[in-house]
């Protein structure tokens, strides 16, 4: 909100007037665009790649034009849905269905592939304000490197890391495989990925700062990542935004990057204002920081440490919690003392 628009005043004498000259305001405007707001909080981007950063999904193009074509791929997709078989086998069946050497298939996504309208801007901003932006995809790495660099240029996707699948693909293009990052039926445990990287981004902080963790996504295999993090954005009117409200699960939605490109100015703001940048954020999930406690050398039982408050059971398990009030503010907003 305006805090300029929530002060104007309803009398208009000149001794109110002066009064509301010095209000205290935040040291950042909310238009401020692409300028550094010096913030001490660490804050870390986690986003998904296919339906979040880009319209469509890089893999159905290729499978599509290049593949098992569009109606296997609808029944592949439907034994993933039934539980028939898992993400990791059906992913490899479609992969495997490819006929194509790598660079005539990316000729079809770089006709195809639409970037969210707002996401160079976002990313600017993002480097400008020292925010790591990661890549976090159950997609295959070189695809998605070439599509970044051929949407932003080399030198701006350099600045992303992705966290993906690697691939083997032959010359001849007949032959493509995943490597798969874990050993698990989503082949990607994104949940695994952004802890591991939230616990390497703490070691890296000052002493006394907690970062605060973004994900960004669409759809429901975001879900475990986007669990472990402090903040998330939902892209409305897909799957993860449903999953969000029939869960009860704390979200933001956006249409664009530059929805959220003004939520996070709005955050840095709240943070730097409540906290300083010290202790925990003011937007702090207890779930998603449990790992903390749970991998502390302090000289507590192991099981003491592990056994979630009360307002992390709430994070598990909120069906059981139904007197609570769930709102958007109060779940993301509440820091609770470990
Ligand atoms: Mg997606």
């Amino acid at each position: 909100m305006d805090n300029r628009e929530a002060m104007t005043p309803a009398v208009t004498n000149s001794e109110v007037l002066v009064k509301d000259l010095s209000v205290p305001r935040t040291s950042f405007s909310l238009t401020q665009k692409n300028e550094s707001l010096h913030t001490k909080r660490k804050i870390i981007c986690f986003s998904d790649f296919d339906g979040t950063i880009f319209m469509q999904d890089t893999g159905h193009i290729l499978f599509d034009a290049h593949g098992c074509g569009t109606d296997r791929r609808h029944i592949l997709d439907q034994q993933i849905h039934s539980g028939e078989r898992s993400f990791r086998e059906v992913s490899e069946e479609m992969w495997g269905s490819l006929n194509v050497p790598f660079d005539d298939g990316f000729e079809v996504m770089e006709k195809t592939l639409e970037i969210d309208p707002d996401f160079q801007e976002f990313h600017k901003f993002c480097i400008t304000n020292n925010i790591p932006f990661n890549v976090i995809s159950a997609g295959l790495k070189p695809i998605l490197r070439k599509v970044l660099d051929s949407f932003l240029g080399e030198d701006e996707s350099s600045h992303i890391q992705i966290i993906a699948n690697e691939a083997e693909i032959t010359e001849d293009g007949s032959n493509w495989k995943p490597i798969w990052r874990h050993d698990t039926e989503l082949g990607h445990d994104k949940e695994l990925s952004v802890t591991e990287a939230r616990a390497e981004a703490a070691l890296k902080c000052e002493d006394g700062t907690i970062p605060l963790i973004v994900f960004i996504g669409d759809g429901v295999s975001d879900l475990p990542a986007a669990r472990v993090a402090d903040v998330l954005f939902a892209r409305r009117g897909l799957r993860l935004e449903e999953y969000c409200i029939e869960n009860k699960i704390a979200y933001i939605g956006y249409d664009t990057f530059a929805d959220i490109q003004k939520e996070i100015n709005n955050i840095m703001i709240e943070d730097e204002k409540k906290t300083r940048g010290l202790g925990k954020p003011a937007r702090f999930n207890p779930r998603a920081n449990m790992w903390r406690r749970m991998s502390s050398k302090a000289a507590v039982p192991k099981l003491v440490a592990a056994t979630p408050s009360k307002e992390e059971k709430m994070f598990l398990w909120p069906e059981a919690f139904s007197e609570m009030k769930i709102s958007h503010s109060n779940l993301i907003t509440e820091g609770v003392v470990a």
